[in-house]
C-alpha cells in the first residue's frame, strides 16, 4: 500500500484521516518519522500555511503528503483570530486564555457570526492540490460544554442549540470545518490512485 505523510503530530487527527482511507493509503504521522521540527508558519493564510509545512515535509522525506491548518474567524472581528487562533492571546497556545480574549472582544457586540475553516494542502507526485471546509456558526455569551478543544466551547454551529463542546466526538466530525476537508481529500485520494 503506497505511503502518505500526514504533516502533524496530532494523533487524533491521524487516527480520524487513518480510519477513513484503510486499504488505500498508509497514513504516517511525523512522530512516526521521528520527525519533531516545528516547521515556522509563517504565512498570514491559512492555506499559505499548509502549504509551508505540506512542501517542507515533502522535500525532506520525497513523499506524498498532505497538511492542515484552521483557523476561527468572528465577523465583529474582521475575521480575527484566523490564522492566529492557536496564540490569539499570545504564545504559548493557552486555549482558556484565548477565550477569554475572544468573549471580551465580543462583549456588548450583537453580531456574534463566526466561522471555522479548514484548509488541507495535498502535494501528491509533485502537485500541489488545496482542500477547504467551512462551518458557519455563532459564538456563544458564556462556555458550555466538556467535549473537544480549542475554541469548541463557545461555538454554536448553525442549526443546533448546543456547542461543539457539548457534542460527541462522531457528531462533531460529521459537520465540522475539519471533517468536511478530509471528506474532500479522501473522495479525491480514492478518486486519483
Ligand atoms: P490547527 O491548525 O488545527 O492547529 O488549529 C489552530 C487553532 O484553531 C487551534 O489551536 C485551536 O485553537 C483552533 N481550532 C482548530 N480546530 C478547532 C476545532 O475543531 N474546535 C475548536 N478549536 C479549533
Amino acid at each position: 500500500m503506497d505511503r502518505l505523510i500526514f504533516a502533524t503530530n496530532n494523533k487524533h487527527k491521524l487516527k480520524e484521516v487513518s480510519d477513513m482511507l484503510t486499504g488505500v493509503f498508509d497514513i504516517v504521522g511525523l512522530n512516526e518519522l521521528n520527525f519533531f521540527e516545528d516547521i515556522p508558519e509563517t504565512s498570514d493564510t491559512l492555506q499559505g500555511n499548509a502549504l509551508i509545512k505540506a512542501e517542507y515535509i515533502y522535500k525532506k522525506f520525497g513523499c506524498n503528503c498532505f497538511a492542515d491548518d484552521t483557523g476561527l474567524e468572528v465577523v465583529a472581528l474582521d475575521g480575527a483570530p484566523g490564522v492566529y487562533s492557536a496564540r490569539y492571546a499570545g504564545d504559548p497556545t493557552n486555549s482558556g486564555k484565548n477565550i477569554d480574549k475572544l468573549l471580551l472582544a465580543l462583549k456588548n457586540q450583537a453580531n456574534r457570526k463566526a466561522r471555522f475553516r479548514t484548509v488541507i494542502a495535498l502535494i501528491l507526485n509533485g502537485e500541489r492540490h488545496i482542500f477547504e471546509g467551512v462551518i458557519t456558526g455563532t459564538i456563544a455569551e458564556d462556555r458550555l460544554g466538556f467535549f473537544g478543544f480549542g475554541y469548541d466551547s463557545v461555538f454554536v454551529p448553525d442549526g443546533y442549540d448546543k456547542t461543539f463542546a457539548q457534542m460527541s466526538e462522531d457528531e462533531k466530525n460529521k459537520i465540522s470545518h475539519r471533517g468536511q476537508a478530509v471528506t474532500k481529500l479522501v473522495d479525491f485520494l480514492r478518486n486519483n490512485i
